[in-house]
């Protein structure tokens, strides 16, 4: 019989892989703090019409992204493949705007995305976010930005480029989509097959495309594609300064837009070199309308979505991968499993104090205990045996330094 195998494009995490999740989202947590985030927590599962109305009709992710099901309640639900509808639908669904109106929140959990599995690229993959919401202020691009990366750089990815342009506001878009129509007409056959169907309802996807063709006709286009009005130029100047100050860098001479339907002004994106030219780490922008759009009041917001996977990647031999190696805990040894009604009591003491502590219930060789102490990372190991029970004393073996000595057993239990 063949055994049950995990769906193409999903990965179970094993406890090896873990010491570097969980480094990650300690880092991204902290970080998120650290700028004045707080953590939201939206279900898995949501109504199809959000991403509809938010993330857009002609995108990749509605139209072919969206692992979707009719419920019993006949409604289309889908996996969520993103994150910013969905905390922008809880922040009008609690009031948030009329409670406290400026929110800035973050998100940590799984997303699902029908593409095809490849490396970088899953099915289910995992994202960091932070949606800054209610504000319109040029200084917030450049918080969400830098927080952005420095996160990066604290979970030791490297060899970042930032690369930053502005789409500019709606009356913008309809001009620029114009010019660009204009532009790339003469072309239009040699675009793929997304990219013509799309090309009246949704030009800048051209923008966007993987498909090096379409990728190329737009790098053909001098100058950036985006006409901006004084508002937006003073905008994008104002975020290009904010950054500067702070000594963020950036690469605002790429032809690059965001296909989602809900971005307006500044987009950037964030590469890192051990991932190659095409995928980005991280990625966001401004989306000024979606919270009008979703049936809430005019409010300016901005935020960004980092891949953990490709984070991950991105920093192979990075700090996230060192903190994996630190030794924490008590191994109890048990020199016969007759003693083991004895020990366990004082396990559970260790555990209730807050210590980590393992033992062996299977009768194994104290050799054989040692070995998997090590194998755990614990810090040290507890021997306890007849006499050292009877003597109410336990031989502690330190693993990081080597070292041997033996304490009083309450003693032990008290301060290990
Ligand atoms: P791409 O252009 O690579 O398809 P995207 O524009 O679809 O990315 P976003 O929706 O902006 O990506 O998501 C932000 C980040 O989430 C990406 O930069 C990437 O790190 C991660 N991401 C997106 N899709 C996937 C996926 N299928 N597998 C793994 N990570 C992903
Ligand atoms: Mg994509």
């Amino acid at each position: 019989m063949t055994s049950p195998q995990a769906l193409r494009g999903t990965s179970d995490l094993l406890p090896g892989d873990l010491a570097r999740w969980d480094a990650v989202e300690r880092t991204t947590r902290a970080m998120a703090r650290r700028y004045g985030y707080q953590e939201i927590r939206t279900p898995v599962i949501e109504d199809a019409a959000l991403f509809l109305r938010s993330v857009g009709e002609t995108t990749n992710i509605v139209q072919k992204e969206m692992f979707s099901f009719q419920d019993r309640g006949e409604r289309t639900i889908v996996l969520r493949p993103e994150g910013t509808a969905a905390v922008v639908r809880a922040y009008l669904e609690h009031n948030l705007h009329k409670t406290q109106g400026f929110a800035k929140l973050f998100y940590l959990g799984p997303m699902f995305r029908a593409e095809r599995p490849q490396a970088g690229r899953f099915r289910q993959f995992h994202q960091f976010g932070v949606e800054a919401i209610g504000s319109s202020s040029p200084w917030l691009d450049a918080e969400v930005i830098a927080l952005g990366v420095e996160m990066l750089k604290c979970c030791g990815a490297s060899d970042l480029t930032l690369l930053l342009s502005s789409m500019g506001c709606r009356s913008d878009q309809a001009a620029s989509a114009k010019q660009l129509r204009t532009r790339l007409a003469p072309h239009r056959a040699k675009l793929c097959k997304d990219c013509q169907s799309r090309f009246d309802k949704n030009i800048f996807r051209v923008l966007d495309c993987k498909n090096p063709a379409c990728h190329q006709l737009a790098w053909d286009i001098k100058g950036s594609p985006f006409i901006l009005c004084a508002d937006c130029r003073r905008h994008f100047d104002d975020v290009r300064r904010a950054l500067r100050a702070v000594g963020i860098a950036f690469d605002d001479t790429a032809v690059f837009a965001r296909g989602l339907d809900y971005y307006t002004r500044t987009v950037f994106e964030i590469r890192a070199r051990a991932l190659g030219a095409k995928d980005a780490v991280a990625a966001g922008g401004r989306y000024d309308h979606l919270i009008e759009e979703l049936g809430g009041p005019p409010l300016g917001a901005i935020g960004f979505a980092a891949g953990i996977e490709r984070l991950l990647m991105a920093a192979a031999d990075g700090a996230a991968a060192g903190e994996a190696a630190q030794r924490t805990g008590v191994y109890v040894a048990v020199a016969d499993p007759a003693l083991l009604g004895r020990v366990f009591p004082i396990v559970q003491r260790l555990r209730g104090r807050g210590v980590a502590a393992s033992l062996d219930y299977e009768g194994r060789s104290l050799k054989a205990q040692l070995r998997e102490a090590d194998r755990l990372r614990c810090r040290s190991v507890a021997i306890l045996g007849e006499q050292e029970l009877t003597d109410r004393t336990v031989t502690v073996k330190d693993l990081e330094q080597g070292s041997q000595r033996t304490l009083a057993l309450d003693q032990f239990v008290e301060t290990a």
